[in-house]
Protein backbone atom coordinates (compact mmCIF):
# COMPACT_ATOMS: atom_id res chain seq x y z
CA UNK A 1 0.00 0.00 0.00
CA UNK A 2 1.43 3.51 -1.07
CA UNK A 3 -0.53 6.94 0.70
CA UNK A 4 -0.37 10.81 -0.43
CA UNK A 5 -1.00 13.55 1.88
CA UNK A 6 -2.18 16.79 0.63
CA UNK A 7 -1.08 19.31 2.97
CA UNK A 8 1.77 19.17 5.38
CA UNK A 9 0.28 20.77 8.23
CA UNK A 10 -0.08 19.53 11.78
CA UNK A 11 -2.92 16.82 10.26
CA UNK A 12 -1.18 15.56 7.13
CA UNK A 13 2.23 15.14 10.01
CA UNK A 14 0.33 13.40 12.35
CA UNK A 15 -1.51 10.88 9.45
CA UNK A 16 2.20 10.65 8.19
CA UNK A 17 3.81 10.21 11.37
CA UNK A 18 1.48 7.37 12.79
CA UNK A 19 1.48 5.82 9.03
CA UNK A 20 5.12 5.75 8.39
CA UNK A 21 5.75 3.68 11.68
CA UNK A 22 3.50 1.15 11.19
CA UNK A 23 5.98 0.90 7.80
CA UNK A 24 3.62 1.94 5.39
CA UNK A 25 5.00 4.17 2.29
CA UNK A 26 3.87 8.24 2.49
CA UNK A 27 4.21 10.96 0.88
CA UNK A 28 3.34 14.10 1.56
CA UNK A 29 2.41 16.94 -0.71
CA UNK A 30 3.07 20.34 0.48
CA UNK A 31 2.14 23.64 -1.79
CA UNK A 32 4.55 26.00 0.56
CA UNK A 33 8.50 25.87 0.94
CA UNK A 34 7.86 24.93 4.41
CA UNK A 35 6.14 22.13 6.50
CA UNK A 36 3.61 23.33 9.41
CA UNK A 37 1.08 25.58 7.08
CA UNK A 38 -1.18 27.69 9.43
CA UNK A 39 1.74 27.23 12.47
CA UNK A 40 4.72 28.71 10.15
CA UNK A 41 6.70 31.95 11.26
CA UNK A 42 6.96 35.29 9.21
CA UNK A 43 9.99 37.98 9.67
CA UNK A 44 8.48 41.36 10.94
CA UNK A 45 11.67 43.04 10.65
CA UNK A 46 14.40 41.46 12.80
CA UNK A 47 12.25 39.48 14.33
CA UNK A 48 11.27 35.58 13.35
CA UNK A 49 7.78 34.70 14.97
CA UNK A 50 4.56 32.58 14.69
CA UNK A 51 2.70 33.99 11.56
CA UNK A 52 -0.39 33.81 13.64
CA UNK A 53 -0.55 34.02 17.58
CA UNK A 54 -0.04 30.90 19.47
CA UNK A 55 -0.54 29.23 22.71
CA UNK A 56 -1.48 25.54 24.36
CA UNK A 57 -3.93 24.58 26.80
CA UNK A 58 -2.77 22.22 29.87
CA UNK A 59 -5.95 19.86 28.21
CA UNK A 60 -3.91 19.28 24.86
CA UNK A 61 -2.55 16.40 25.56
CA UNK A 62 -1.94 15.05 22.08
CA UNK A 63 0.47 18.58 21.04
CA UNK A 64 2.06 18.25 24.67
CA UNK A 65 2.97 14.82 24.40
CA UNK A 66 4.14 15.27 20.75
CA UNK A 67 6.27 18.15 21.77
CA UNK A 68 7.94 15.82 24.88
CA UNK A 69 8.59 12.81 21.94
CA UNK A 70 10.24 15.70 19.90
CA UNK A 71 12.35 17.17 22.62
CA UNK A 72 10.57 20.09 22.45
CA UNK A 73 10.67 22.59 25.58
CA UNK A 74 6.98 24.15 26.49
CA UNK A 75 7.07 26.66 28.61
CA UNK A 76 4.21 28.01 31.14
CA UNK A 77 2.98 31.39 31.61
CA UNK A 78 0.61 33.12 33.76
CA UNK A 79 -1.77 34.59 30.97
CA UNK A 80 -3.94 37.81 31.54
CA UNK A 81 -7.16 38.40 29.92
CA UNK A 82 -8.91 41.71 29.11
CA UNK A 83 -12.50 42.79 27.94
CA UNK A 84 -13.09 46.01 25.96
CA UNK A 85 -16.82 46.82 26.53
CA UNK A 86 -18.06 50.52 26.09
CA UNK A 87 -14.87 52.29 25.78
CA UNK A 88 -13.34 50.85 28.73
CA UNK A 89 -10.96 47.86 30.00
CA UNK A 90 -11.92 45.51 32.17
CA UNK A 91 -10.28 42.67 33.52
CA UNK A 92 -12.45 39.23 32.29
CA UNK A 93 -11.98 35.17 32.65
CA UNK A 94 -11.72 34.49 36.06
CA UNK A 95 -14.71 34.47 38.98
CA UNK A 96 -12.86 37.31 40.97
CA UNK A 97 -12.48 39.38 37.98
CA UNK A 98 -16.63 39.32 37.55
CA UNK A 99 -17.30 41.37 40.74
CA UNK A 100 -15.24 43.86 39.05
CA UNK A 101 -16.62 43.97 35.91
CA UNK A 102 -19.55 47.13 35.53
CA UNK A 103 -21.15 46.37 32.29
CA UNK A 104 -23.53 43.58 34.23
CA UNK A 105 -25.84 44.59 37.19
CA UNK A 106 -24.40 42.53 40.72
CA UNK A 107 -27.91 40.46 39.61
CA UNK A 108 -26.98 39.86 36.42
CA UNK A 109 -23.29 38.80 37.59
CA UNK A 110 -25.09 36.32 39.51
CA UNK A 111 -26.79 35.08 37.03
CA UNK A 112 -23.79 35.09 34.35
CA UNK A 113 -21.76 33.20 37.00
CA UNK A 114 -24.55 30.29 37.46
CA UNK A 115 -25.26 30.28 33.20
CA UNK A 116 -21.86 29.43 32.90
CA UNK A 117 -21.88 26.93 35.69
CA UNK A 118 -24.35 25.58 34.11
CA UNK A 119 -23.00 24.99 30.77
CA UNK A 120 -19.96 23.48 32.97
CA UNK A 121 -22.27 20.65 34.78
CA UNK A 122 -24.23 19.37 30.58
CA UNK A 123 -22.14 16.82 29.44
CA UNK A 124 -24.50 15.86 26.87
CA UNK A 125 -23.25 18.91 24.32
CA UNK A 126 -25.82 17.13 21.71
CA UNK A 127 -28.34 18.48 23.97
CA UNK A 128 -27.55 22.22 22.61
CA UNK A 129 -26.48 21.98 19.19
CA UNK A 130 -30.40 22.91 18.06
CA UNK A 131 -30.26 25.95 19.47
CA UNK A 132 -28.41 29.27 18.49
CA UNK A 133 -26.56 30.81 21.48
CA UNK A 134 -29.09 33.49 20.92
CA UNK A 135 -31.48 31.09 21.22
CA UNK A 136 -30.29 29.17 24.34
CA UNK A 137 -29.86 32.29 26.88
CA UNK A 138 -33.45 33.04 25.61
CA UNK A 139 -34.83 29.96 26.46
CA UNK A 140 -33.23 30.12 29.78
CA UNK A 141 -34.33 33.46 30.36
CA UNK A 142 -31.06 35.21 30.13
CA UNK A 143 -30.73 37.07 27.22
CA UNK A 144 -29.67 40.02 28.90
CA UNK A 145 -26.48 38.59 29.18
CA UNK A 146 -26.66 37.48 26.00
CA UNK A 147 -26.92 40.95 24.69
CA UNK A 148 -24.34 42.14 26.65
CA UNK A 149 -21.81 39.27 26.98
CA UNK A 150 -21.82 37.47 24.09
CA UNK A 151 -23.55 39.55 21.05
CA UNK A 152 -20.71 41.95 20.94
CA UNK A 153 -18.02 39.51 20.62
CA UNK A 154 -19.57 37.39 18.57
CA UNK A 155 -20.99 40.02 15.93
CA UNK A 156 -16.82 41.10 15.72
CA UNK A 157 -15.60 38.04 15.09
CA UNK A 158 -18.61 36.29 13.04
CA UNK A 159 -19.78 39.21 10.98
CA UNK A 160 -23.23 38.08 9.54
CA UNK A 161 -23.22 34.91 10.81
CA UNK A 162 -23.46 35.84 14.39
CA UNK A 163 -27.19 34.71 14.80
CA UNK A 164 -26.00 31.54 13.44
CA UNK A 165 -23.87 29.98 15.75
CA UNK A 166 -24.42 26.69 17.54
CA UNK A 167 -24.67 26.91 21.87
CA UNK A 168 -22.55 23.76 21.15
CA UNK A 169 -19.39 26.00 20.03
CA UNK A 170 -19.97 27.93 22.80
CA UNK A 171 -20.05 25.35 24.71
CA UNK A 172 -16.85 23.43 23.85
CA UNK A 173 -15.65 26.96 24.10
CA UNK A 174 -16.19 27.16 27.98
CA UNK A 175 -15.95 23.27 28.36
CA UNK A 176 -12.82 21.80 26.75
CA UNK A 177 -9.69 24.11 26.46
CA UNK A 178 -8.65 23.99 29.94
CA UNK A 179 -6.16 25.79 31.16
CA UNK A 180 -5.04 25.83 35.15
CA UNK A 181 -7.40 28.50 36.35
CA UNK A 182 -6.39 30.47 39.14
CA UNK A 183 -8.46 32.99 40.75
CA UNK A 184 -6.54 35.91 38.49
CA UNK A 185 -5.11 34.59 35.89
CA UNK A 186 -4.76 31.34 33.65
CA UNK A 187 -1.94 29.30 32.52
CA UNK A 188 -1.15 28.95 29.23
CA UNK A 189 1.58 27.12 27.25
CA UNK A 190 4.17 28.29 24.60
CA UNK A 191 6.75 26.91 22.39
CA UNK A 192 9.20 29.72 21.90
CA UNK A 193 8.70 29.89 17.59
CA UNK A 194 6.82 26.65 16.38
CA UNK A 195 8.86 26.68 13.18
CA UNK A 196 11.07 24.64 15.78
CA UNK A 197 8.92 21.76 16.49
CA UNK A 198 7.71 21.81 12.82
CA UNK A 199 11.23 21.00 11.77
CA UNK A 200 12.12 18.78 14.31
CA UNK A 201 8.25 16.64 13.25
CA UNK A 202 9.86 16.86 9.48
CA UNK A 203 13.22 15.22 10.62
CA UNK A 204 11.79 12.81 12.72
CA UNK A 205 9.15 11.76 9.54
CA UNK A 206 12.05 12.17 7.15
CA UNK A 207 13.82 9.78 9.16
CA UNK A 208 10.60 7.39 9.25
CA UNK A 209 11.63 7.76 4.95
CA UNK A 210 8.60 9.84 4.37
CA UNK A 211 8.64 11.56 1.16
CA UNK A 212 8.22 15.54 2.08
CA UNK A 213 7.46 17.26 -1.51
CA UNK A 214 7.90 20.97 -0.40
CA UNK A 215 6.98 23.65 -3.08
CA UNK A 216 4.75 21.19 -4.71
CA UNK A 217 0.74 21.98 -5.07
CA UNK A 218 -1.14 19.09 -5.76
CA UNK A 219 -3.29 20.25 -9.28
CA UNK A 220 -4.78 16.94 -10.23
CA UNK A 221 -5.76 13.46 -8.96
CA UNK A 222 -6.62 10.66 -11.56
CA UNK A 223 -7.86 7.12 -10.70
CA UNK A 224 -6.37 4.61 -13.13
CA UNK A 225 -6.84 1.20 -12.53
CA UNK A 226 -8.13 1.32 -8.68
CA UNK A 227 -4.88 3.60 -8.01
CA UNK A 228 -4.51 7.13 -7.92
CA UNK A 229 -1.96 9.74 -10.12
CA UNK A 230 -0.70 12.84 -8.78
CA UNK A 231 -0.03 15.91 -11.19
CA UNK A 232 0.32 13.31 -13.71
CA UNK A 233 3.61 11.80 -12.23
CA UNK A 234 4.16 8.31 -12.81
CA UNK A 235 4.00 7.08 -9.35
CA UNK A 236 0.74 5.54 -8.32
CA UNK A 237 -0.79 5.84 -4.89
CA UNK A 238 -3.90 3.44 -3.20
CA UNK A 239 -4.74 5.93 -1.25
CA UNK A 240 -5.38 9.85 -1.08
CA UNK A 241 -5.79 11.82 2.05
CA UNK A 242 -6.84 15.67 1.85
CA UNK A 243 -6.17 17.73 4.73
CA UNK A 244 -7.28 20.78 3.05
CA UNK A 245 -10.46 23.11 2.81
CA UNK A 246 -13.97 21.57 1.40
CA UNK A 247 -13.60 24.19 -1.01
CA UNK A 248 -9.74 23.17 -2.30
CA UNK A 249 -10.48 19.82 -1.60
CA UNK A 250 -13.81 19.95 -4.28
CA UNK A 251 -11.92 21.08 -7.01
CA UNK A 252 -9.30 17.94 -6.53
CA UNK A 253 -11.85 15.03 -5.88
CA UNK A 254 -14.74 16.48 -8.07
CA UNK A 255 -14.92 13.68 -9.88
CA UNK A 256 -15.26 11.20 -7.57
CA UNK A 257 -17.47 12.87 -5.14
CA UNK A 258 -20.93 11.38 -4.50
CA UNK A 259 -24.13 13.73 -4.27
CA UNK A 260 -24.29 13.32 -0.61
CA UNK A 261 -20.80 14.14 0.23
CA UNK A 262 -20.82 17.47 -2.31
CA UNK A 263 -24.04 18.52 -0.26
CA UNK A 264 -22.40 18.62 3.33
CA UNK A 265 -19.35 19.97 1.54
CA UNK A 266 -21.14 23.15 0.32
CA UNK A 267 -23.02 23.52 3.23
CA UNK A 268 -20.09 24.24 5.35
CA UNK A 269 -19.07 28.25 5.11
CA UNK A 270 -16.03 29.61 6.03
CA UNK A 271 -14.29 33.00 7.33
CA UNK A 272 -10.61 33.90 6.47
CA UNK A 273 -8.55 35.96 8.62
CA UNK A 274 -7.01 39.11 8.27
CA UNK A 275 -4.26 40.10 10.69
CA UNK A 276 -1.47 42.92 10.86
CA UNK A 277 1.61 41.61 12.90
CA UNK A 278 2.97 44.68 14.77
CA UNK A 279 6.90 44.84 15.99
CA UNK A 280 5.67 47.60 18.91
CA UNK A 281 8.23 49.52 21.45
CA UNK A 282 5.37 49.12 23.80
CA UNK A 283 2.51 47.28 25.07
CA UNK A 284 -0.91 48.49 24.08
CA UNK A 285 -2.31 47.08 27.76
CA UNK A 286 -1.34 44.89 30.23
CA UNK A 287 -3.26 42.13 29.03
CA UNK A 288 -1.92 38.85 27.42
CA UNK A 289 -5.21 38.81 25.39
CA UNK A 290 -7.50 41.48 25.18
CA UNK A 291 -11.14 40.60 23.54
CA UNK A 292 -12.96 43.87 21.76
CA UNK A 293 -16.59 43.42 22.30
CA UNK A 294 -17.65 46.32 19.65
CA UNK A 295 -18.48 45.86 16.63
CA UNK A 296 -17.43 48.95 15.06
CA UNK A 297 -13.76 48.18 16.16
CA UNK A 298 -12.49 46.68 12.81
CA UNK A 299 -10.60 43.68 14.72
CA UNK A 300 -11.60 41.22 17.44
CA UNK A 301 -8.52 40.97 19.87
CA UNK A 302 -5.86 42.04 20.67
CA UNK A 303 -3.03 39.85 21.75
CA UNK A 304 -0.21 41.12 23.19
CA UNK A 305 3.51 39.48 23.69
CA UNK A 306 4.98 41.95 25.51
CA UNK A 307 2.54 40.55 28.11
CA UNK A 308 4.10 36.74 27.95
CA UNK A 309 6.50 36.01 30.08
CA UNK A 310 9.87 35.19 28.83
CA UNK A 311 9.55 34.70 25.47
CA UNK A 312 12.07 35.59 22.91
CA UNK A 313 9.57 37.71 20.60
CA UNK A 314 8.48 39.92 23.43
CA UNK A 315 8.01 43.29 20.88
CA UNK A 316 5.39 41.63 18.80
CA UNK A 317 1.48 42.38 18.94
CA UNK A 318 -1.08 40.70 16.96
CA UNK A 319 -4.19 42.52 15.84
CA UNK A 320 -6.91 39.83 14.89
CA UNK A 321 -9.78 39.88 12.68
CA UNK A 322 -11.76 36.72 11.14
CA UNK A 323 -13.69 38.27 7.89
CA UNK A 324 -14.92 37.24 4.62
CA UNK A 325 -13.47 37.75 1.45
CA UNK A 326 -17.05 40.13 0.53
CA UNK A 327 -15.64 42.26 3.79
CA UNK A 328 -14.25 45.66 2.08
CA UNK A 329 -11.33 45.09 5.11
CA UNK A 330 -10.80 42.04 3.29
CA UNK A 331 -9.33 44.15 0.03
CA UNK A 332 -6.90 46.61 1.78
CA UNK A 333 -3.46 46.81 1.59
CA UNK A 334 -1.30 46.61 5.27
CA UNK A 335 -0.77 50.63 5.09
CA UNK A 336 -4.75 51.27 4.75
CA UNK A 337 -5.12 48.23 7.30
CA UNK A 338 -2.99 50.09 9.82
CA UNK A 339 -4.27 53.21 9.24
CA UNK A 340 -8.11 51.89 9.83
CA UNK A 341 -7.27 50.33 13.34
CA UNK A 342 -4.27 52.45 14.83
CA UNK A 343 -7.17 55.04 15.81
CA UNK A 344 -8.42 52.42 17.88
CA UNK A 345 -5.43 51.28 19.34
CA UNK A 346 -5.09 55.04 20.30
CA UNK A 347 -8.45 54.78 21.70
CA UNK A 348 -7.31 51.65 24.04
CA UNK A 349 -4.33 53.67 24.87
CA UNK A 350 -3.99 57.54 24.74
CA UNK A 351 -0.30 56.97 24.81
CA UNK A 352 0.50 54.31 22.17
CA UNK A 353 1.86 56.61 19.39
CA UNK A 354 2.14 55.40 15.31
CA UNK A 355 5.97 55.84 16.39
CA UNK A 356 5.51 52.83 18.62
CA UNK A 357 5.53 50.53 15.99
CA UNK A 358 8.34 49.73 14.76
CA UNK A 359 7.59 47.00 11.64
CA UNK A 360 4.30 45.51 10.71
CA UNK A 361 3.17 43.14 8.22
CA UNK A 362 -0.51 41.89 7.22
CA UNK A 363 -1.34 37.59 7.17
CA UNK A 364 -4.42 37.34 5.38
CA UNK A 365 -5.55 33.44 4.75
CA UNK A 366 -8.87 32.15 3.70
CA UNK A 367 -10.51 28.89 5.46
CA UNK A 368 -9.10 29.65 8.47
CA UNK A 369 -12.20 29.20 10.89
CA UNK A 370 -15.69 26.89 9.48
CA UNK A 371 -19.31 28.49 10.65
CA UNK A 372 -20.27 25.86 13.31
CA UNK A 373 -23.90 26.11 12.83
CA UNK A 374 -26.91 24.35 14.82
CA UNK A 375 -27.55 20.74 14.35
CA UNK A 376 -24.06 20.28 12.96
CA UNK A 377 -23.66 17.11 14.02
CA UNK A 378 -25.33 15.79 11.17
CA UNK A 379 -23.20 17.49 8.93
CA UNK A 380 -20.06 16.13 9.29
CA UNK A 381 -18.35 14.15 6.58
CA UNK A 382 -16.84 10.97 7.27
CA UNK A 383 -13.19 10.90 6.71
CA UNK A 384 -13.47 8.31 4.86
CA UNK A 385 -15.14 9.07 1.47
CA UNK A 386 -17.54 6.67 -0.62
CA UNK A 387 -14.70 6.26 -3.99
CA UNK A 388 -12.64 3.62 -2.42
CA UNK A 389 -8.91 5.01 -1.74
CA UNK A 390 -10.47 8.70 -1.09
CA UNK A 391 -10.24 10.08 2.49
CA UNK A 392 -10.21 13.66 3.84
CA UNK A 393 -9.44 15.04 7.63
CA UNK A 394 -9.73 18.70 7.59
CA UNK A 395 -11.39 21.31 10.03
CA UNK A 396 -14.81 21.26 9.83
CA UNK A 397 -14.75 17.18 10.84
CA UNK A 398 -13.66 18.99 14.75
CA UNK A 399 -16.74 19.05 16.58
CA UNK A 400 -17.48 20.10 19.39
CA UNK A 401 -13.92 21.38 19.77
CA UNK A 402 -12.99 24.64 17.93
CA UNK A 403 -10.05 24.31 15.64
CA UNK A 404 -6.37 24.17 17.26
CA UNK A 405 -3.14 22.26 16.68
CA UNK A 406 -3.86 19.33 19.37
CA UNK A 407 -7.09 18.89 17.35
CA UNK A 408 -5.22 18.62 14.30
CA UNK A 409 -2.92 16.00 15.82
CA UNK A 410 -5.84 14.45 17.42
CA UNK A 411 -7.84 13.65 14.49
CA UNK A 412 -4.63 12.65 11.77
CA UNK A 413 -4.38 10.34 14.41
CA UNK A 414 -7.59 8.62 14.57
CA UNK A 415 -7.55 8.46 11.22
CA UNK A 416 -4.11 7.07 10.68
CA UNK A 417 -5.12 4.23 13.36
CA UNK A 418 -8.36 3.63 11.09
CA UNK A 419 -6.37 3.37 7.66
CA UNK A 420 -3.64 0.84 9.48
CA UNK A 421 -6.61 -1.37 10.89
CA UNK A 422 -8.40 -1.31 7.32
CA UNK A 423 -4.77 -2.42 5.76
CA UNK A 424 -3.97 -4.94 8.25
CA UNK A 425 -7.89 -6.39 7.76
CA UNK A 426 -7.38 -6.56 3.76
CA UNK A 427 -3.91 -8.08 4.33
CA UNK A 428 -5.49 -10.92 6.97
CA UNK A 429 -8.15 -11.54 4.35
CA UNK A 430 -6.32 -11.62 1.37
CA UNK A 431 -3.70 -14.43 3.15
CA UNK A 432 -6.99 -16.52 4.00
C1 LIG B 1 -5.37 33.36 13.65
C2 LIG B 1 -5.23 31.94 14.13
C3 LIG B 1 -4.74 31.70 15.40
C4 LIG B 1 -4.62 30.40 15.87
N1 LIG B 1 -4.15 30.19 17.14
C5 LIG B 1 -4.05 28.94 17.61
C6 LIG B 1 -3.54 28.71 18.92
O1 LIG B 1 -3.20 29.64 19.65
N2 LIG B 1 -3.44 27.42 19.35
C7 LIG B 1 -3.83 26.37 18.56
O2 LIG B 1 -3.73 25.21 19.00
N3 LIG B 1 -4.33 26.55 17.31
C8 LIG B 1 -4.44 27.80 16.83
N4 LIG B 1 -4.93 28.01 15.57
C9 LIG B 1 -5.43 26.85 14.78
C10 LIG B 1 -4.32 25.96 14.23
O3 LIG B 1 -3.26 26.73 13.70
C11 LIG B 1 -4.91 25.05 13.15
O4 LIG B 1 -6.05 24.41 13.67
C12 LIG B 1 -3.94 23.97 12.67
O5 LIG B 1 -2.64 24.49 12.48
C13 LIG B 1 -4.51 23.36 11.39
O6 LIG B 1 -3.63 22.41 10.85
P1 LIG B 1 -4.02 21.64 9.50
O7 LIG B 1 -2.91 20.73 9.19
O8 LIG B 1 -5.37 21.05 9.67
O9 LIG B 1 -4.18 22.77 8.39
P2 LIG B 1 -3.06 23.73 7.75
O10 LIG B 1 -2.09 24.13 8.79
O11 LIG B 1 -3.82 24.78 7.02
O12 LIG B 1 -2.31 22.78 6.71
C14 LIG B 1 -2.77 22.56 5.40
C15 LIG B 1 -1.57 22.58 4.48
O13 LIG B 1 -1.98 22.21 3.16
C16 LIG B 1 -1.23 22.96 2.22
N5 LIG B 1 -1.96 22.94 0.94
C17 LIG B 1 -3.12 23.59 0.62
N6 LIG B 1 -3.50 23.28 -0.63
C18 LIG B 1 -2.58 22.42 -1.13
C19 LIG B 1 -2.43 21.73 -2.38
N7 LIG B 1 -3.32 21.85 -3.37
N8 LIG B 1 -1.35 20.92 -2.55
C20 LIG B 1 -0.43 20.77 -1.55
N9 LIG B 1 -0.53 21.40 -0.36
C21 LIG B 1 -1.59 22.20 -0.13
C22 LIG B 1 -1.14 24.34 2.89
O14 LIG B 1 -0.05 25.07 2.34
C23 LIG B 1 -0.91 23.95 4.35
O15 LIG B 1 0.46 23.84 4.66
C24 LIG B 1 -5.01 29.30 15.05
C25 LIG B 1 -5.48 29.55 13.75
C26 LIG B 1 -5.57 30.85 13.29
C27 LIG B 1 -6.05 31.09 11.89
Amino acid sequence: MKVAIIGAGYTGMAIAKKISENNIPVTIFEKSLKVGGMTNNIQIGNIITDKYYRHLFKSDKELINLAKELNIEIKWFKSKMGYYIQDKLYNWGQPLTLLKFKPLSFMQKIKFGISVLKIKTIKNWKSLEQYTIKEWYQKNKIEDIYKIIWEPLLKNKFGKYSLTISMAWLWGKINLRQSEKGLIKETLGYIDNFEIMNNALKKYLEKNKVEIKTNTEIKNIKKENNKYKINNEDTQYDIVISTISYNETKQLFKQYLNTEEKKKMDKVKYIGVKNLVIESKKAISDYYWLNMADETIPFCGIIDYHNMENIKTKDIIYISNYIEETNELYHLKKEELLEKIYPYLKKINLNFEKEDIINYEMIEEKYTQPIIETNYSNDILDNKLQEKGLYICTLPQIYPEDRGVNYAIRSGYNLANKIIEDNNAELRFSMK
